[in-house]
């Protein structure tokens, strides 16, 4: 009954069905009530705070380091007191500095006594919105709007360092005065000024057009290789990654696979994030990695936030190279991947991971030693 009347009621007016709404009802002995709540101010607003504070800290000039500690701070994921104590990891949550609040994000960077002595000294532009007391996105949201381009920069440099300090309280440093803290900011700043100048980051790769022979980096940079594959039949995808030196001889193969994966996309997502991870465990440090999915690899160069199905492992794969001195991304076409091609059918077959090292899989070192 009731729910013949909910779908047939009138509506007033028809709400716009590709925004989220909220469905609000109620039933009495006499009637039905239904209440269609849709608000700009809701999840909506969120949303787009956060994208534009995501695309706001990624323009921010500074090392990667600084980058991926504002998105940490953003996100609220950094091991702050009250994280832990939610957690049950520490006994109480107060801040370590200060001890008048619960630790969190905001408080330990922006709102704590000891954080407005930095801000104060930093930057008259910044300690004018010392006032303002939200999360620490928000209140990220207010100076990416208000500051420019340099001062941001310090700015980030600074949050970063405020924290460092933080973390060298609770193990039992003293507490660093304001304007040391300011210095080594300013001197972070420089060091990656001129630091930027001398390395080329993303520019060593051309991005079209995709070449169609594998070719070999350059001197001190690996080439990754990787590839997926997918069998729906058993339902199972494989990932093949190839580590190549500026000889173009091997240097590391990996090969992995995943169930209930059948998706193309969300397959080549997954194998790009193995890459990368594979480059972060062997500590390498200038990479360029190709890949024959030309969606992934758009998604990968992007600075946005991927909000696809595979968004998840496409930001945690950006998020990652964010934190490389010298790195690189390109498109190639299969006929310049056949190595991570040909690997990525190998581990469709059994379950566990396997890492060649100084020897490798006869099929594929023959397509690698044709290619040197
Ligand atoms: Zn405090």
């Amino acid at each position: 009954m009731s729910k013949e009347k909910l779908t047939t009621t009138l509506f007033l007016a028809m709400p716009d069905f590709s925004h989220p709404f909220e469905l609000h009802f109620d039933a009495s002995m006499i009637g039905i009530g239904v209440v269609l709540n849709w608000s700009r101010e809701g999840s909506c607003s969120k949303e787009n705070l956060q994208k534009k504070v995501w695309k706001g800290i990624w323009k921010i000039q500074g090392a990667s380091v600084v980058k991926t500690f504002m998105w940490q701070a953003c996100n609220n994921i950094l091991p702050t007191k009250e994280v832990l104590y939610k957690r049950k990891i520490v006994q109480e949550p107060s801040c370590p500095i200060c001890g008048l609040a619960n630790e969190t994000v905001d408080h330990i960077l922006w709102s704590c006594p000891s954080a407005k002595d930095v801000w104060t000294e930093c930057s008259p532009k910044i300690s004018k919105c010392a006032s303002i007391v939200d999360d620490f996105s928000a209140i990220m949201a207010h100076l990416l709007e208000r500051l420019d381009a340099d001062q941001l920069q310090l700015m980030a440099a600074t949050a970063r360092q405020i924290w460092l300090r933080r973390n060298s309280v609770v193990f039992g440093g003293e507490l660093t005065d304001p304007s040391t803290i300011i210095r080594w900011a300013k001197d972070q700043v420089e060091n990656w000024c001129t630091f930027s100048k001398r390395i080329p980051k993303r520019e060593v790769v051309s991005g079209s057009p995709s070449p169609a022979a594998w070719t070999k980096p350059p001197q001190g940079y690996m080439k990754i290789n990787w590839d997926a594959s997918v069998d729906k039949r058993r339902k199972r995808m494989g990932v093949g990654v190839v580590v190549r030196d500026h000889d173009g001889r091997a240097i590391v193969m990996l090969g992995t696979s995943r169930e209930y994966v059948q998706d193309p996309s969300m397959a080549e997502a997954i194998a790009a994030r193995e890459a990368v991870m594979l480059a972060q465990r062997l500590e390498l440090r200038h990479i360029i990695l190709e890949g024959d999915s030309l969606e992934i690899v758009q998604l990968l160069q992007k600075e946005e936030e991927c909000w696809s199905t595979y968004g998840q492992a496409v930001n945690d794969t950006k998020q990652r190279l964010h934190s490389w001195q010298g790195w690189g991304i390109q498109h190639v076409s299969r006929s310049a991947n056949g190595a991570a091609h040909q690997l990525a059918q190998l581990p469709l077959g059994y379950d566990a991971a396997q890492e060649w090292r100084g020897s490798f899989p006869q099929c594929v070192l023959s397509i690698v030693s044709k290619e040197c």
